[in-house]
């Protein structure tokens, strides 16, 4: 099959987006953006000064007022506007995620869905977002109502894994309920969302309800101690959630953090084994395993479940076909940099140091024409115990552990004993086991016969323990609640 094309061989220097205009960065520093199958520089982004930040605020309070007072059902009719411009330039989207990030055109396409998805759920703001009231609620003659209202301008700090769906997880919800927004993109993968940001330009927002600003972790932390700034939402590693959450919190805003995961696909000797092996494989090596919801360990419980499972696990995963992937008959693509793929290089030594047994090694992958790419292929250790680094800690890479275990006990006290608490799955028949699992397994997003448990738009999605810091997720009605207050008012007339 025919490499699909690219929408640009190179984006030249990026630019932000402040009320309602293309700026030039105001910035000293610009950083290479790198086509991790190519390892070529197809983009400049600029890390932007903490002055450019503040236009970027006071444009986002200067259009609240305004804003807010839209009506709702005209603020969704931009929303709606939006969605078509969206659907409109889905492919293009797709291809650009490929092109910086380094997944397969496939799991791109799925993002951009996922994407639009959140936008056409926010358009639903005029049921979502109604207040409530009770005659006579206070006593005879007092009325009492609870107004939801929206509160200002919020921030987005992204990492790189969904460059286009995690903003979109927040930012339709904000604007939505009639707050104004400014997204801070990965600086590993800017492109995505400044062409997505030349669509938004195109819907209609008044300027200043959305602005877009590339930058480094000084903006960001330059966005948490904003006075002008009401919330932030961040998604990306745990210890940099937490440092969100600590500072966004010092500052007095509002704060969703969600951290990094460790999640572990269980497999009992009732599973039914092809569909397992099938489904269990993409969610190993869906996305490079870069996404949060990845499996990571693959915990067979009992002999019989282990032999099962685990050589025809192995086998399958020899069949993956690594390369570019605007090359439709890819199955898997590089890690994001040379940076992440050094680091996962370290675990897998870990590992081997450690004394689990590597069976399937993917390190010296060769994809024929992208010889400088940031590939790693199919990755298995056997023999893995639960206290072995490569068991406990986020790898974020194509790299799968393979952990025995007894009984359905032993499995819920090694992952409740981790520190993440981001998604865990288990394979059987058996409705008791299964139920068993959901009911004690410490995360927020079970699977049962299902390996990647991604939320809906419609449903929130977040972890347990450091994989989230705060206590309202992104996505619907969460993230009405998270981007609202509700105001009571208590009315007599005499
Ligand atoms: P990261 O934590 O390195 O960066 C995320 C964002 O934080 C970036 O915008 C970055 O500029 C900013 N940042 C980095 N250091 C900072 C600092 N010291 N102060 C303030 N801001 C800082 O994460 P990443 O490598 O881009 O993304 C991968 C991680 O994201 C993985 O751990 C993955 O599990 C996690 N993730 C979690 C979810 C979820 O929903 N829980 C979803 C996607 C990804």
């Amino acid at each position: 099959m025919a490499l699909l094309p690219e929408y640009k061989k190179n984006y030249g220097k990026l630019k932000n987006y402040i009320n309602g205009e293309w700026v030039e960065a105001d910035a000293d520093k610009y950083d290479n953006v790198v086509n991790p199958a190519t390892n070529e520089v197809i983009a400049q982004v600029p890390m932007t000064s903490k002055k450019q930040i503040n236009e970027a605020v006071d444009a986002a309070n200067e259009a609240w007022w305004a804003w807010r007072s839209t009506p709702p059902v005209t603020r969704a009719r931009v929303l709606f506007k939006m969605k078509e411009i969206l659907e409109q330039n889905y492919e293009t989207i797709a291809r650009i995620m490929v092109q910086e990030q380094g997944k397969t055109i496939d799991e791109a396409r799925g993002e951009a869905r996922r994407t639009i998805e959140n936008c056409e759920v926010a358009t639903g703001v005029t049921t979502l977002a109604m207040g409530y009231n009770l005659e006579d609620g206070a006593a005879e003659g007092i009325d009492e109502d609870a107004i939801i209202s929206p509160l200002g301008a919020f921030a987005a700090i992204c990492p790189f894994n969904f460059p286009a769906m995690i903003p979109f997880w927040f930012w339709p919800y904000a604007v939505a309920t009639g707050n104004t927004y400014i997204v801070k993109p990965s600086r590993q993968v800017p492109i995505t969302m400044q062409f997505i940001t030349e669509l938004i330009d195109k819907a209609g927002f008044p300027p200043g309800v959305f602005n877009m600003v590339n930058g480094s972790h000084e903006l960001a932390d330059a966005l948490m101690a904003h006075p002008g700034i009401k919330g932030i939402s961040f998604v990306g590693s745990s210890p940099i959630a937490k440092h969100v959450y600590e500072l966004s919190a010092h500052y007095g805003k509002r704060v969703q953090a969600q951290g990094g995961a460790k999640n572990s696909l269980v497999v009992m000797e009732d599973a039914a084994i092809d569909k397992t092996i099938k489904n269990s494989l993409a969610s190993f090596y869906g996305c490079a395993g870069q996404r949060c919801l990845a499996g990571s360990n693959l915990v067979p419980v009992g002999k019989k479940a282990y032999d099962a499972v685990v050589p025809q696990f192995i086998e399958a995963s020899k069949k993956i076909k690594v390369g570019y992937g605007l090359n439709e008959e890819t199955n898997m693509g590089p890690v994001v940099s040379q940076a992440a793929k050094k680091k996962i290089l370290g675990y897998i030594q870990k590992g081997i140091d450690e004394g689990a047994k590597l069976v399937l090694d993917g390190r010296n992958i060769k994809v024929k024409g992208y010889e400088n790419g940031a590939f790693i292929g199919p990755t298995i250790f056997t023999g893995v115990t639960p206290d072995m680094t490569i068991a406990k800690e986020e790898i974020f890479g194509p790299v799968v552990a393979v952990v025995e275990q007894n009984s359905v006990d032993d499995v819920i006290e090694m992952i409740n004993k981790s520190p993440f608490g981001n998604a865990a799955s288990i394979y059987t028949q058996n409705g008791a086991t299964a139920r068993k699992f959901r009911y004690n397994v410490q995360a927020g997003n079970i699977g049962i016969n299902i390996g990647i448990v991604a939320a809906m738009a419609y449903f929130p999605f977040g972890g347990y323990k450091d994989s989230f810091f705060g206590n309202m997720h992104g996505q619907g009605i969460d993230a009405i609640n998270f981007f609202t207050d509700r105001k009571v008012v208590i009315t007599r007339w005499f």
